[in-house]
């Protein structure tokens, strides 16, 4: 309906109806909005009922605005004073800009939150501590009462609140009279209490008799480095362990804003394109694959799988390909020998393809620091691994390959931690085993290739230092290009470091 007033239009001036409608939600905002019926559905059927103005403000980029229904899409503004020509979705910042600067309005957000039931009834969850009471009401059970713990000898039948229908759990003393009374036999939702457990992990046992954690101790271990979990918690879970965090940071239990630094949610598992389930029959049991290849041969095949971020398709063979290498693996161990530090290495006097394995080993070490860190692509990292095997596989100093396996051996640890275990407890230094230093020395470059061309045209590469002078650059690519420059005179030679040499010849 409408009502006799009417209110300006902050930016225009001009004078705008009220109108009482049913379709505005009380909750939304103040309860009271601007209505723009050439932009949306709703007020447009509402202006058409009630045969009120339709002022159009966005138009499209190409084309007409349509003339028997309103325009929701993004477009640009017309007739809009200051802000014609701006983009509609880019002009939202822009006038509520001018709203703030010009003291007419200022941007508020809106949490959509709603009360929440946290009772159920259910067994398992954290017993709600009150007490009903004939004569007092509703009642908290006394501090030195609590927890209320669960009852070990529950009936689970099926059917009602099992803590219902236990045959004394609920009959205790009134906390205020003494009286006989009734203990409130709702838990609560699982949520509550994953939405803190993260707080309580942080207690050590010598406080549990009196809090449910320490600040000392909240300190030294939140917030949470890495929250590893399914995408189906990535909303309402983090939100209340948010919430809750920052309500007991209010209260003066914690000093965190935040509980987790870093999240990540993990991809599912997928067998012949599918997602794995009991109703299928398409399941793996991971028993019998720890049974015939080994727990590490599991681990190594699932992070070399995929990202963790992303979805993994089972593959037998795959799996049978990472026991492959793990075996490879520890075969090759006789080809390092035992030794308390890592062999110190002259890289000068290695041959190239020495050199080359060392560099295959020492990237997968600086991947290896990233990945960690970082990254979380350990296929990335595995790859890697793969490859400085390889590399090294071509080698017979047993200063490299001794140097290699150990700096490999402690990278995969972490992945494959019972047979890297073994090696390096067989031939190298525990204790050293975890902390790598990166040698800047394994990635000079001994030489660069530089492409010559003649006239501009491509024709072949020669191999330099990257120390030569212009001089011997020239030379070698004379020498190289000699089958190209016969009968002809050379008229300008150009190098462009690192790249190339260009010989001009007529
Ligand atoms: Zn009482």
């Amino acid at each position: 309906m409408s009502l006799d007033i009417s209110v300006l239009h902050p930016l225009t001036g001009k004078s705008i109806p009220v109108w009482i409608a049913n379709f505005v939600l009380m909750d939304y905002g103040s309860g009271a909005v601007m209505a723009v019926p050439a932009h949306d559905d709703r007020d447009y059927d509402f202006a058409k009922k009630y045969d009120l103005e339709i002022k159009s403000v966005i138009k499209p980029k190409k084309g007409d605005l349509p003339l028997d229904k309103a325009f929701t899409e993004t477009g640009i503004l017309f007739d809009s004073g200051e802000f014609d020509g701006l983009a509609s979705k880019k002009s939202q910042g822009t006038i509520m800009h001018h709203f703030d600067t010009n003291g007419l309005g200022k941007k508020v957000i809106n949490f959509k939150l709603k009360d929440w039931g946290v009772s159920r009834q259910r067994y398992w969850g954290a017993p709600l501590p009150f007490i009903h009471c004939e004569d007092c009401g509703l009642v908290m059970e006394k501090k030195e009462n609590l927890p209320v713990a669960l009852p070990d000898d529950i009936e689970i039948t099926g059917e009602g609140n099992p803590l219902d229908h236990h045959p004394t759990w609920k009959h205790c003393k009134c906390s205020q009279c003494g009286k006989d009374a009734i203990r409130e036999t709702d838990t609560m939702d699982t949520f509550v209490q994953s939405s803190w457990y993260f707080l309580r992990y942080t207690a050590s046992p010598a406080i549990w008799e009196d809090k449910a954690f320490d600040s000392k101790e909240l300190d030294y271990w939140m917030g949470v480095d890495h929250y590893i979990g399914g995408i189906e918690h990535a909303i309402l879970h983090l939100l209340y362990a948010r919430f809750f965090t920052k309500v007991m940071r209010d209260l003066g239990y914690v000093n965190q804003d935040e509980p987790f630094e870093h999240l990540l949610t993990q991809g599912m598992v997928l067998k012949d394109g599918t997602k794995m389930s009991k109703s299928k029959g398409n399941t793996v049991d991971p028993d019998a694959l720890v049974e015939k290849y080994g727990a590490d041969t599991a681990r190594l095949f699932i992070l070399f799988a995929a990202p963790p971020t992303q979805e993994l398709e089972w593959n037998d063979q795959a799996v049978e390909g990472a026991f492959k290498f793990l075996k490879r693996f520890a075969d090759r161990s006789k080809n390092a020998y035992a030794c308390d530090v890592l062999p110190s290495i002259k890289h000068d006097e290695l041959s190239k393809s020495e050199k080359a394995a060392r560099k295959k080993v020492y990237e997968a070490l600086v991947r290896a620091n990233e990945v960690f860190a970082q990254r979380h692509t350990f296929n990335t990292l595995i790859a890697g691994v793969m490859e400085a095997m390889n590399a090294l596989n071509e080698q017979d100093n047993a200063d490299v390959w001794t140097e290699g396996y150990w700096i490999i051996a402690s990278i995969i640890e972490p992945i494959v931690p019972h047979l890297a275990w073994e090696v390096s407890d067989k031939l190298f230094n525990r204790k050293n085993l975890s902390e790598q230093v990166v040698l800047e020395e394994v990635f000079t470059v001994d030489t660069v290739m530089l492409g010559v061309s003649i006239n501009g045209k491509n024709r072949t590469q020669i191999e330099v230092s990257p120390s030569a002078s212009k001089e011997e650059i020239i030379s070698m690519a004379k020498d190289a290009g000699a089958k190209w420059l016969e009968g002809f005179t050379i008229v300008k030679e150009i190098v462009v470091p690192n790249k190339l040499v260009n010989l001009v010849v007529k």
